[in-house]
């Protein structure tokens, strides 16, 4: 072999390696987040922000995404009176009050206030966090990482993954428009792991819509679909507790979501029992009463679901089936029934819901190979 040619095998590994971490430095920017830091120091040297300046920071692509609501007019008020509160020197008094305070999950703008005024506490350490964090290299290894929870037939094509923002707002990460919305004071808490986990998820919903285009519109199918979904992809970030993640929204939303996740086998049970209402009385259209089932878009009792079926032993089959949310019902019936032999009291789905949901998704798929 000619040596060129050698070398060109040799480093052709590293090229593609570059390439595609490049990639991923194309799907983050922090501009959002730093255009509240500038705006901060301004504010702390008592200097004029004039209304151009407010907009130019709304107008970087993490808050135009973030913003890109009806109520932007007011989410914009909300963060301008939070950076005020946190930053200017006259109202430290006011800003340590909010600091000690325990916000709601509803009260929107105090959980804003005083989440920047935690920010505005470390600002010089927020500077650093946003220029040492490899944030491309925290979404590549992201990428590698959910691919452990995918088929191979997934991850094949070519699938769009969420881009990343860092913005400044509620101790919150949200997804908009193909992007995950970080809060640059809730990362700064998190580990680089946590971030990499937490990317991870959603980038499995990411590979799975690419796969599951012709989504049918049955409603005791979409709830499956949400609990297969967020059930999987909650495998990959909750953990044990996964009610914690809720906390920083305030106790009553981690409560709530501690209820409905021990509630997981009446949920099932009664989605049993309103599939036989709807049987004898079918409606046009969504079925509300199963829509009303569907609380945390069907992260505690989906996570409560996939849970049981990897103790069972059945996680090889489960991500085989991330599309089927009939065969991901019949799994959870598999593990429930193991798990009863074993002196469980697991709720057993019935079949006429088994098949229903099977019924439901061979006729959509069977019209789109058509
Ligand atoms: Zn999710």
């Amino acid at each position: 072999m000619k040596p060129y040619r050698l070398l060109i095998l040799l480093l052709l590994p590293f090229s593609i390696l570059s390439c595609r971490e490049e990639s991923f430095t194309d799907k983050y920017s922090s501009d959002s987040a730093v255009g509240i830091l500038g705006i901060g120091e301004d504010i702390r040297s008592e200097k004029d922000i004039d209304e151009e300046t407010w907009e130019r920071v709304f107008d970087t692509e993490g808050y135009r995404k973030y913003l890109a609501t009806s109520r932007r007019d007011v989410l914009c008020s909300m963060i301008k009176e939070a950076a005020f509160l946190a930053y200017s020197p006259d109202r430290s008094a006011e800003a340590d009050s909010v600091l000690l305070l325990t916000p709601d999950a509803n009260d929107f703008q105090t959980l804003m206030s005083q989440n920047i005024c935690k920010l505005a506490t470390r600002q010089d350490e927020a500077r650093r966090f946003v220029e040492e964090t490899d944030f491309p290299g925290l979404l590549s290894k992201a990428d590698r990482l959910v691919k452990r929870y995918l088929p191979k037939r997934a991850i094949s094509g070519d699938v769009t993954l969420n881009d990343l923002y860092l913005i400044c707002t509620i101790p919150d990460a949200s997804v908009r428009d193909h992007s995950v919305l970080l809060d640059l004071n809730l990362a700064m808490d998190m580990k680089e792991d946590e971030i990499v986990l937490l990317l991870a998820h959603e980038f499995f919903h990411n590979y799975r819509e690419t796969v599951l285009t012709d989504e049918p519109g049955d409603s005791f199918w979409k709830i499956f679909n949400c609990f297969e979904n967020e059930g999987i992809a909650d495998l990959i970030d909750k953990g044990e507790h996964p009610e914690a993640m809720y906390a920083r929204y305030g106790a009553s939303f981690e409560a709530l979501y501690l209820q409905e996740y021990r509630n997981a086998a009446s949920t099932l049970q009664k989605l049993d029992s309103l599939l036989s209402a709807y049987q004898a009385d079918p409606v046009k259209g969504e079925y509300g009463p199963v829509a009303d089932l569907l609380v945390f878009n069907g992260h505690p009792t989906g996570y409560y679901m996939t849970r049981l079926i990897c103790e069972e032993g059945l996680r090889k089959e489960l991500i085989e089936a991330f599309d089927s949310p009939a065969t991901f019902a019949e799994l959870y019936n598999e593990s429930a029934s193991r798990r009863n032999k074993r002196g469980g009291k697991e709720y057993l789905l019935s079949k006429d819901l088994v098949d229903y949901l099977h019924l439901v998704e061979d006729s959509t798929f069977d019209l789109r190979l058509k």
